[in-house]
């Protein structure tokens, strides 16, 4: 190796001499000793590389350090952590979806300490099986003969689409052809399952006959989706369910709806209405609906699936529920969650008791919040908006609730500078921007929720004073 490289790599700072640093410590609490060393020899071994391919001449420590530092920082947001929905979107699927109820949460740490009765039946001293009562919930809260719950919802669709119509045809209107979150497209779903699309209709008109022509001796299912956030609007027509339940009776097929959200009550009192309730498909004669369990149910994720019978018991022998089945932990919240459900104490179940809130009582909230900002930050700019909130998770686009914000401009940071700050905050601040002012929804707020906006602005405060 030529000389001056190695006097450069020689004069690096010891890995040692880096660990000792006072400020290390901060970032071994957070990551242990062994994950900070391994980034910071990370750090230093692409330092040496570019070195020696003579990309770099001269060093400093101060920037040796500063590299470790920003990739410490990074690798501290990566990690999984609560945070604070300012945004007012209460099934965001970026934020972790629904939070769950005290008693789900309960429920989960008892059964993940402790051995459990997850397979075992306690009557009889045998082999019992895995969801069992979760089952039984879904079948009393949704008036189905049977139910089954997976991983989540695609899981579900995939699951029905392979047991059921493997090799054969599946007619799905082109109006619900949708790509939903980025990930679940209904087309690449379909394929997966090993069975073939028939698609009818066009985007915005799909009638009975185009059902009709499409059914084949080939023909398995037809396939009703949701189509969640989007929405055709216009010169639209859509084939009602229970003209699709009455050609699927008549023809010998089955219908499976994938229903999304999984509405389980009415919110129509809520002003919510237009949203089809499970119940209401299972009453319709959809034999087949999925559901997703961290949406509007307000558990965890899981898929849930409801419906016939028959058809439940050849998803339950199929192999590839194997791959799709859900863990003790899953199961103990979603039971709990459905528990609430049953016991109609849905002002416990966190989304739900968001969705439902009343106009009056967020405006309270967003005035005792803005009371208490505009005491403490008296420089700053706070006031209370009205805004719209959103369900979520593709359920109810078209109903805009009615929220508050409290709408905060700090006299000396930009509305950029603050939401950096406050998304390095802990906890972690996610809010809404609307001009120059930040916008902090009450509805998505959680207890104690209130009290970090108000510590991290502060903060913010103290900080550019
Ligand atoms: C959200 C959604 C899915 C995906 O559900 P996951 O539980 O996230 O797998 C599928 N279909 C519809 C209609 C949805 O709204």
């Amino acid at each position: 190796m030529n000389d001056p490289f190695n006097a450069i790599l020689r004069a690096l700072p010891s890995m040692d001499s880096l660990l000792a640093k006072g400020w290390i410590s901060l970032f071994e609490d957070e990551l242990g000793r062994s994950a900070v060393k391994s980034i910071a020899s990370e750090a230093m071994d692409e330092l040496r590389k570019e070195i020696i391919a003579g990309q770099r001449m001269e060093v400093e420590e101060n920037a040796i350090e500063e590299e470790i530092r920003r990739r410490l920082e990074a690798r501290v947001k990566m990690k999984l952590k609560p945070l604070v929905n300012a945004t007012g979107v209460v099934v965001h699927t970026n934020l972790g979806r629904s939070p769950l109820a005290q008693e789900a949460i309960e429920t989960v740490a008892s059964i993940a300490r402790s051995y459990s009765n997850l397979e075992y039946d306690l009557a009889g001293g045998s082999r019992g099986h895995r969801g069992d009562h979760v089952e039984w919930l879904l079948e009393r809260i949704t008036g189905a003969e049977s139910a089954l719950v997976v991983n989540n919802n695609a899981g579900a669709v995939l699951l029905a689409l392979s047991a059921l119509a493997k090799g054969r045809e599946v007619i799905v209107s082109r109006g619900e052809l949708v790509e939903i979150g980025g990930s679940f497209r209904i087309p690449e779903i379909l394929e997966l399952s090993g069975a073939k699309l028939v698609e009818v209709g066009t985007t915005n008109r799909t009638y009975p006959k185009d059902y009709q022509s499409a059914i084949t001796d080939q023909t398995a299912l037809i396939l009703k989706v949701h189509p969640s956030n989007y929405r055709i609007v216009g010169f639209t027509s859509s084939v009602p369910r229970s003209t699709l339940t009455d050609l699927a009776r008549q023809s010998g097929l089955y219908l499976v709806e994938d229903l999304g959200s999984g509405v389980l009550e009415d919110l129509t009192e809520s002003g919510l209405p237009g949203e089809p309730t499970v119940s209401e498909c299972i009453k319709d004669g959809v034999d087949l609906v999925t559901f997703s369990g961290d949406k509007l149910l307000g558990g965890p994720q899981a898929g849930c699936i409801v419906g016939r019978r028959d058809l439940i018991d050849r998803m339950r022998s199929y192999p590839l529920l194997r791959a799709l089945r859900t863990d003790k932990m899953t199961l103990a919240a979603l039971e709990a969650t459905l528990s609430l459900h049953m016991r109609g104490d849905w002002s416990s179940i966190p989304a739900l008791a968001m969705v439902t809130a009343s106009a009056e009582d967020l405006l309270s909230r967003a005035e005792a919040l803005a009371e208490k900002l505009k005491k403490e930050l008296p420089s700053w700019c706070v006031s209370v908006k009205k805004v719209y909130d959103v369900v979520g998770g593709g359920a109810f686009p078209e109903h805009p609730l009615e929220g508050y914000a409290v709408a905060v401009a700090s006299p000396h940071m930009s509305e950029e500078e603050l939401c950096d700050f406050l998304r390095s905050f802990k906890p972690p601040i996610i809010c809404n921007v609307s001009g120059k002012s930040l916008l902090f929804h009450v509805r998505t707020l959680l207890l104690g929720d209130e009290d970090h906006i108000e510590r991290a602005l502060v903060e913010a405060w103290g900080g550019e004073r």
